[in-house]
């Protein structure tokens, strides 16, 4: 049942009915499931995705830039745009997928009371 929540909400789907859609555009969480009426409003991710995703990425990145740094040494201002561009395409290509872990996440811990934990 937990991980099937998880399941639900990786694949884009309300995680409580496994049908309705769980984002009604690209990172906008829709307000409630189409299908059995779940009201996803009481599920929210704040910055969690995204903070986790910084601390990932700077922690992947920064020792990259140093060694490329300690190889090539290339100009700062060409480290900065490639690796700015590098952290802009892995945060806009996996945030979506994190959220949706979260929410799913949430949802295994949901209580009617709208009480987490
Ligand atoms: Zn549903």
């Amino acid at each position: 049942m937990a991980s099937e929540a998880l399941r639900r909400a990786w694949h884009n789907r309300c995680p409580n009915c496994g049908e309705g859609a769980l984002f009604q555009s690209r990172l906008k969480m829709a307000e409630s499931c189409a299908v059995c009426g779940f009201d996803l409003s009481v599920l929210d991710a704040g910055d969690g995705p995204a903070s986790l995703l910084v601390l990932f990425y700077g922690a992947l990145i920064v020792p990259l830039a140093f060694w490329v740094e300690s190889l090539f040494a290339p100009p700062l201002w060409m480290q900065a745009v490639f690796w700015g561009a590098v952290m802009l395409v892995l945060t806009l290509k996996t945030l979506r997928p994190i959220k949706a872990l979260m929410i799913g996440w949430q949802f295994r811990h949901f209580d009617a009371d709208k009480r987490f934990f």
